[in-house]
């Protein structure tokens, strides 16, 4: 299989960067974000074929706290992002072939009317389908 996705890509924001926060992982989240490649963005990637852009992978409290995501979100475990196939409608498709796939995934998650898809991969994976 292919590697598509770095490590870098999962840990670089431009919310971090116009505010001067250091979003370095410790080693057991860097552990975790490469688990997620492995397991689910780089196997997802290659099914679809096509270009998928992370927004937002791993978030430090700092960081996760200026955005304004929730104190327990994945992100801050290295265990999720948020994913664009380009828009709405590509979305669409992609949250659907996951949720059709054999992928292990912990949640699936349809962010504002397929204007991103945030997924996760975790220790136990519970292959959860949500639109919020
Ligand atoms: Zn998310």
């Amino acid at each position: 299989m292919s590697r598509y996705f770095s490590l870098s890509e999962l840990t670089r924001s431009s919310t971090a960067a116009a505010r001067g926060i250091d979003n370095t992982p410790l080693p057991e989240v860097t552990a975790r974000l490469q688990r997620l490649i492995d397991n689910l963005l780089d196997p997802l990637r290659e099914r679809w074929g096509r270009p998928i852009r992370v927004n937002s992978g791993y978030r430090c409290p700092e960081l996760n706290q200026a955005v304004g995501g929730v104190p327990t979100s994945q992100h801050c475990k290295g265990e999720a992002a948020d994913i664009t196939a380009g828009d709405s409608e590509k979305n669409r498709e992609l949250f659907e072939m996951i949720r059709s796939s054999s992928l292990q995934f912990d949640q699936l998650i349809d962010e504002s009317g397929y204007a991103w898809v945030h997924i996760s991969y975790s220790a136990n994976n519970r292959r959860q389908v949500l639109h919020l």
